[in-house]
């Protein structure tokens, strides 16, 4: 019986893709007849532009972002090669910083070759230009760099996950701690104020019990959307616990954060929530303390002020924030 022979391909199938989805190339050389050559190589595997020393690089890099990898000469008028990368690996744009270069070098100096890895070179390519070893050592870094740039993508998703609450896009508790912690050692570094605000829905589960679960979740991102518009950014507005919310608030001492409270508090009330035909009142119970006028060493402990506070709102009639031991409502 007759088998039919299976062929091998090894020439990269980019050839059959969109030309604009191509990997875009710098070619830096000051050589004509080299950058011809290069051209002719890299063909339609992929995009190039090109630049004749470093300085016209840097330009071309800075005008265009999507570039994904550089070869550059060594020996060029106005800037090298070397002073070309050394300006790369100290790019302020994370992105020019870690770009992966390949430098050409002629096959006999070592001393150009290794000055290049310690400026931060990825490879090294001998002139004349082998066709195929050229291909290949292009084709690796492109694609470690687009793998490490998947993970860099990948971490910081986790970490995002780890520290969202999923249904209110707000900071998690654990988030909330870890803020906490970083803020109120700078707060202590600088002798500034710092402070905490929590804050309770009155009879959530009411809301839950009349109108359904989809409904209590909407007002959950309700008061979450109004919290985050009333905060700053330096702020830490988090989920922590099921319709429970707290804030952290650098820079923030007590009249300020009375203020902050009272204004969140009278927002969520005059804020019309709707399920279906009807408007459903919304309100919340808030607590506040503030770092070094109340008791409490550590962010937990200033919350536990802000809960004991908190309580006394609930039991005072709710729709109230309570801002010290007495159940006030205003430090005035
Ligand atoms: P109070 O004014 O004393 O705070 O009364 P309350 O009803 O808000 O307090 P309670 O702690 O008795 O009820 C909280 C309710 O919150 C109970 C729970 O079913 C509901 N809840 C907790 N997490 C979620 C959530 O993610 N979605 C919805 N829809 N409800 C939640
Ligand atoms: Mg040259
Ligand atoms: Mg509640
Ligand atoms: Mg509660």
């Amino acid at each position: 019986m007759m088998t039919t022979p299976t062929t091998q391909h090894n020439v990269p199938t980019k050839k059959t893709k969109n030309p604009n989805e191509q990997p875009l190339l710098l070619v830096v050389e000051d050589s004509p007849t080299t950058q011809a050559l290069l051209s002719k190589y890299f063909g339609s595997h992929y995009r190039l532009l090109h630049a004749s020393d470093g300085v016209e690089a840097c330009d071309v890099i800075a005008m265009n972002p999507e570039i994904a990898l550089i070869i550059t000469d060594i020996n060029m008028p106005n800037m090298t090669g070397h002073q070309l990368l050394v300006k790369i690996r100290k790019s302020e744009n994370n992105h020019v910083k870690n770009l992966p270069v390949i430098v050409m070098t002629t096959f006999e100096d070592n001393t150009d070759r290794n000055l290049a890895f310690l400026n931060g070179a990825n490879d090294f390519i001998t002139k004349p230009i082998d066709e195929m070893e050229l291909l290949a050592r292009v084709n690796v870094h492109y694609r470690l760099a687009h793998t490490i740039r998947e993970l860099e993508a990948s971490k910081h998703a986790l970490a995002e996950l780890a520290t969202t609450d999923p249904l209110t896009r707000l900071r998690n508790r654990r988030a909330f701690f870890e803020n906490g912690a970083k803020a109120l050692a700078m707060a202590r570094r600088y002798v500034s104020d710092i402070s905490v605000i929590l804050l309770d829905i009155d009879h959530f589960k009411k809301i839950n019990d009349n109108y359904g679960h989809q409904a209590g979740d909407e007002a959950l991102m309700v008061v979450a959307h109004i919290m985050t518009e009333l905060t700053r950014d330096v702020d830490t507005v988090a989920r922590i616990g099921g319709e429970e919310f707290a804030i952290l608030l650098p820079d923030t001492n007590r009249l300020g954060t009375a203020v902050l409270a009272e204004r969140i508090r009278a927002s969520i009330e005059r804020e019309q929530f709707i399920v279906g035909d009807k408007i459903v009142p919304i309100t919340v119970s808030i607590g506040i303390a503030s770092f070094g006028v109340d008791p409490g060493e550590d962010i937990d402990q200033l919350l536990g002020v802000a809960d004991n506070r908190l309580y006394m709102a609930k039991n005072s009639g709710r729709n109230r924030i309570c801002v010290n031991d007495e159940g006030k409502t205003t430090f005035a």
